[in-house]
């Protein structure tokens, strides 16, 4: 990883880069980049690029609009797919306001502060790997997507049933291009349904990195004529795209969810965590589930969580312990979708595991069958609740939650709630298809 301010001017003029594209992102968790000639770099590395945080939703009023942005020099990475005008190269940037202090409605920068929170307590990282799941549709002559799916595949298939293979590998070249260590790419159970898993990293560049994976698997994609879309239920009746989050704590001796003398290999700390999941699993739904749509997913019959609770051999809980140990302990949560806002997602999850350890929540005992088949009461015998139902829901469940207020801060919550307030009540007000079939006729 470059690092310095010499090694990148060095790099910048050996590789011929002509365009900077300064990242950050919204709390909505859209990229957002200013992009300048390569004449600034130096106005750039000395965190003096200046925008106007009032044209982004979600960050300040006009009247406290100058925001500066400091470049996190670890992130250089130049883009290989645009060298027809010279080379583009990226620097992913924390906010700054103008009395040089973390801008309060950075998701990145709020990361870090609970990550502060985190180290206090003794550890060293908090280490995500993430699971992003992505659907391929066929784009029709104009370059606008349809409705179609490319293939007809399903779980691991081969191609030709994938015909999204090809696509696929060379998004998976591309991201080894730029450095990604991709462990895993196949199929996905429904059609036109992929996944690419990437090696963990510590949280801040976990989430750097499925920034950036989102924008390599829409840009590979468009040159093979199809529309990549993480969003999280396209189509009624098949699999959704979630993306499931396999995290866990280390301090110094190493991973600190690993413990061999106990029966499931798992240590004091990790029981704690999933603990705080367990519990504030309703509190942080809208923040990891954050769209409308991210509701139609979290149904039962399609490998999505609907009940709070957790196994270590089913997949229908919440969370799930993979069977891997040692180094590899990890817990698996399984209602993320690719919707959210990660930096938000992980301060969220984070914040709410390390409240389990800090207050040493006891998770209710593992769930080793299948819950959809379960009767209500059978469910709230085992002590397992549903996640909330709809986007309104979910907020209203936040609303209620302190801890995952304090992950976001009070700028972030309320710049979100009242986002996703307006998102709510334009979607209410919608009249479906499925209304009109239902009722023009019957009434
Ligand atoms: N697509 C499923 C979901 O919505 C997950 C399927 C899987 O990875 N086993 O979460
Ligand atoms: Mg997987
Ligand atoms: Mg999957
Ligand atoms: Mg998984």
């Amino acid at each position: 990883k470059t690092t310095s301010v010499e090694e990148i001017k060095t790099i910048a003029n050996e590789e011929n880069v002509r365009f900077l594209r300064l990242m950050f992102t919204d709390i909505l968790g859209r990229i957002k980049n200013v992009e300048v000639p390569i004449s600034q770099l130096d106005k750039v590395l000395s965190n003096k690029m200046m925008f106007d945080g009032s044209s982004i939703e979600g960050f300040v009023r006009i009247e406290e609009s100058d925001m500066y942005l400091y470049p996190d020099l670890s992130t250089w990475m130049i883009f290989p797919w645009e060298s027809e005008r010279g080379k583009v190269a990226r620097l992913i940037c924390d906010i700054y306001t103008p009395d040089g202090k973390p801008f309060a409605g950075d998701p990145r920068g709020n990361l870090k502060r609970v990550l502060k929170e985190m180290k206090a307590m003794g550890f060293t990282d908090f280490n995500i790997g993430p699971e992003p799941e992505f659907f391929l549709f066929k784009m029709d002559d104009t370059g606008r997507p349809t409705k179609q799916l490319n293939d007809s595949g399903g779980y691991f298939d081969f191609a030709p049933m994938d015909l999204g293979e090809n696509c696929r590998r060379d998004i998976v070249l591309e991201l080894e291009n730029l450095g990604f260590e991709v462990e895993a790419s196949h199929h996905e159970c429904a059609p036109g349904q992929h996944e690419i898993d990437f090696k963990y990293a510590d949280a801040i560049e976990a989430c750097d990195n499925i920034q950036t994976f989102e924008l390599v698997v829409k840009t590979i994609a468009r040159k093979h004529g199809l529309h990549a879309t993480f969003m999280p239920k396209p189509i009624y009746g098949i699999a959704g795209s979630g993306m499931h989050i396999n995290m866990s704590l280390f301090n110094a001796e190493g991973n600190a969810f690993y413990d061999e003398t106990d029966s499931m290999g798992l240590s004091e700390t990790a029981y704690y965590f999933l603990g705080g999941l367990l519990e504030h699993a309703r509190g942080y739904t809208a923040i990891c589930n954050p769209i409308v749509n991210s509701y139609k997913r979290l149904v039962p019959g399609y490998e999505a969580p609907v009940y709070v609770a957790w196994s270590g051999k089913n997949r229908s809980p919440l969370v799930r312990v993979p069977s891997a140990r040692g180094a590899s302990t990890r817990l698996e949560l399984r209602s993320v979708d690719p919707t959210a806002n990660p930096y938000l997602a992980m301060a969220a999850l984070l914040q709410a595991g390390l409240d389990g350890v800090k207050n040493r929540i006891t998770p209710p005992p593992a769930v080793d069958r299948n819950i959809y088949v379960m009767s209500e009461d059978e469910r709230s015998e085992a002590q397992i609740t549903d996640l909330p139902s709809t986007l309104h829901n979910a907020i209203k469940a936040m609303r209620k939650d302190d801890v995952i207020k304090d992950a976001l801060g009070t700028h972030i919550y309320t710049n979100f709630v009242e986002a996703k307030r307006m998102e709510w009540a334009a979607f209410r007000q919608q009249v479906s298809e499925w209304e009109l079939e239902q009722y023009l006729e019957m009434y």
